[in-house]
């Protein structure tokens, strides 16, 4: 069967590999003739998400849609469901888009979030009260990676930061104070059968998520409660595909709910091959209609990231350089992921290691 894929990014071209080991295409639209998964798809509509002609000859592709890109016009994908089943549905990938409407959303399914205000003007800005801070203000829209985000001590501060990331709808969060930072993974079927990874353990390095531990290192109570919850998400939200529930867990042992992704996540690698059933696989699953596959955990494990930073030992003057992997990746207890990027960046995800803790 024939998937249609919007996206042509790293989560895409494991998705496809998924597909390809289960005997099924993809057909991805997406702008860069080169992407990582573009490389792998067996058919690629090169185009922008918002092209018209181009999201009418890819609807023609496939009876079935899917995304691996969180930004994803949500019009694009209520275009789609006119032309077959989309995994999300577009009213989901909406709701996640918008900081504002998703932790609104969360709180509706009984799931704590940071508390939080709506800064839409510097007036709003600079009436934020002194439990507020220290705060950290993001965009409402777009911000990824930590990008759009900036941590402010008072409303003055906040109105600047609000002004300098061009007066767009933003969220002032309270900054808390983190024990760890927890995520659950979890697939749900248009039949409404639901199926939860073992929780992450997620280390940030600059907003960026630098390894994933498993099993997370908190009391059944807390993983027990994290997975309850992203389920319950899921239900409230009549989420159909693989999302993601990030978590901080506070010194208490408090849970707060941080942000959904709607598409497998950075921190569901692990899941390749440390699960019976790989989060990728799960996509593929609900987008072919068969029933989710079993998500335990064959061993411990840790997912490392590999920002392009490796490329550049000298710095980022210097000309890049191929990393030795040999040193990198401990033969029989590690796996290597190259995302096929032919440009090294610093900051930039090239790929990630797997490697087995036992
Ligand atoms: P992104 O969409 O870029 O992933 P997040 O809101 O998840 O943005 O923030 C990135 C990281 O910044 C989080 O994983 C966490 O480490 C830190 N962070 C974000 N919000 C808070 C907060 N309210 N309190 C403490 N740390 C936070
Ligand atoms: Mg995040």
């Amino acid at each position: 069967m024939q998937i249609g894929l919007l996206g042509g990014g790293q989560l895409g071209r494991m998705m496809i590999q998924a597909a390809h080991r289960m005997g099924h295409t993809v057909v991805v639209l997406d702008p860069d003739p080169l992407g990582p998964a573009g490389q792998l798809a067996d058919d690629h509509v090169v185009g922008d998400y918002r092209d018209a002609q181009a999201l009418a000859v890819f609807a023609s592709k496939a009876r079935v849609f899917t995304t691996e890109f969180e930004n994803v016009p949500a019009e694009s994908l209520r275009f789609l469901s006119a032309h077959g089943a989309t995994y999300p549905s577009a009213d989901c990938v909406e709701r996640a888009q918008d900081r504002l409407v998703e932790k609104a959303f969360i709180a509706s399914a009984g799931v704590p979030v940071a508390p939080h205000w709506p800064v839409r003007s510097s007036e709003e800005a600079l009436a934020l009260p002194a439990q507020a801070f220290p705060g950290i203000l993001k965009t409402a829209r777009l911000g990824y990676d930590g990008k759009g985000q900036q941590t402010v001590l008072s409303a003055q501060e906040a109105e600047r930061a609000f002004v300098e990331m061009g007066s767009v709808v933003c969220v002032l969060e309270r900054r808390l104070m983190l024990a760890s930072e927890v995520s659950v993974i979890l697939a749900r079927s248009a039949k409404g059968e639901v199926a939860v990874f073992p929780l992450a353990e997620n280390i940030h390095r600059q907003g960026t998520l630098h390894t994933t531990t498993v099993p997370a290192s908190v009391s059944p109570a807390v993983a027990e409660r994290a997975q309850s919850w992203a389920r319950g998400v899921a239900e409230a939200m009549n989420y159909m595909g693989v999302m993601c529930l990030e978590f901080f867990v506070l010194d208490s042992g408090e849970l707060v709910a941080n942000e959904m992704a709607p598409r497998p996540h950075n921190s569901g690698h692990y899941t390749i091959e440390a699960c019976e059933t790989s989060q990728f696989e799960q996509q593929v699953r609900i987008c072919v209609g068969d029933s989710l596959g079993p998500t335990a955990l064959r061993f411990p494990v840790r997912m490392t990231n590999l920002l392009g930073d490796h490329w550049f030992p000298k710095g980022p003057d210097g000309a890049a350089v191929e990393p030795d992997w040999k040193r990198m990746v401990k033969e029989g207890k590690a796996v290597l992921h190259l995302y096929g990027k032919s440009e090294p960046r610093p900051g930039r995800k090239m790929g990630h290691i797997t490697e087995r803790l036992d």
